[in-house]
């Protein structure tokens, strides 16, 4: 196996695909909306990656990232655009996803249901978890923090029949005690929202950054992203930094910021 301090990986963040902005899938707060993408403007990012002569990748079963630079696109939440639309645009490629579920919104109305999930499985995509409850989990309880994922994971596994692995860390509240509960219940990848393509351990745990994709990320973008260009990765990076600033001073701020802040 090769160390994780070789390891790097390209990945993508994204949530939503709707076929127009109102259709329903996922969160429906208004910060949530610039994680909505247009389906043609997905569509138009594989297009780019497939061009660019890219191909997206998964973790094996283990957790494991098995080429030394992978490409990766992972969603997040669990909205029901994951079997809608992403998954066919993905398979129609040959390619598969990461899916992050909120166990506690599974079957809530633009949700997917556990039969979807299911199916997601068996088509080859990853499953993995994004909490139970979608908590700001950072601030929780070392309990609460375990509870959380070790409550999601167990939800999960059951459906897909199979032990599952990986995580994405809820809003980017990641901490390295957020690590260490996801390690400890079973977790051995877990996805934050740094914007960086360096792995790194904790606790027996690969932990991997992530880059964000808002509803107008262009395919330049992507494409720089993907092909590990600086100028992208440094965009996000200041604009990470930003926002993390601005949740130290609470919700409202943040959410101002978010709606403003449009990374491309
Ligand atoms: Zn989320």
């Amino acid at each position: 196996m090769m160390t994780a301090m070789k390891q790097s990986a390209v990945v993508l963040c994204y949530h939503d695909v709707v076929n127009q902005v109102s259709t329903a899938s996922g969160m429906q707060s208004p910060g949530s909306l610039l994680y909505k993408m247009r389906r043609s403007d997905f569509a138009a990012h594989l297009d780019a990656i497939g061009r660019a002569g890219l191909t997206p990748t998964l973790p094996n079963t283990n957790g494991q990232l098995t080429s030394e630079n992978s490409l990766v696109l992972t969603f997040d939440d669990g909205g029901i655009s994951a079997i809608s639309e992403i998954a066919p645009l993905l398979e129609s490629r040959g390619w598969r996803g990461a899916f992050f579920i909120t166990t506690d919104w599974i079957g809530m109305p633009g949700f997917l249901h556990a039969a979807d999930i299911a199916a997601l499985a068996d088509r080859g995509h990853l499953i993995g978890s994004h909490s139970r409850s979608h908590p700001q989990i950072s601030r929780l309880s070392s309990a609460q923090m375990r509870e959380e994922w070790q409550e999601s994971i167990r939800i999960l596994s059951e459906i897909v029949g199979s032990r599952v692995v990986t995580a994405s860390v809820p809003g980017g509240f990641y901490s390295q005690q957020v690590a260490r509960a996801a390690s400890d219940a079973g977790c051995r990848l877990l996805f934050n929202s740094e914007p960086v393509v360096q792995l790194e351990e904790q606790n027996g745990c690969l932990v991997a950054g992530r880059f964000r994709v808002v509803a107008n990320t262009t395919t330049k973008t992507i494409v720089g992203l993907a092909q590990r260009r600086r100028a992208p990765q440094l965009r996000q990076q200041l604009s990470w930094e930003a926002k993390k600033a601005a949740k130290r001073f609470g919700g409202a701020l943040w959410f101002r910021l978010r709606n403003r802040l449009r990374p491309n």
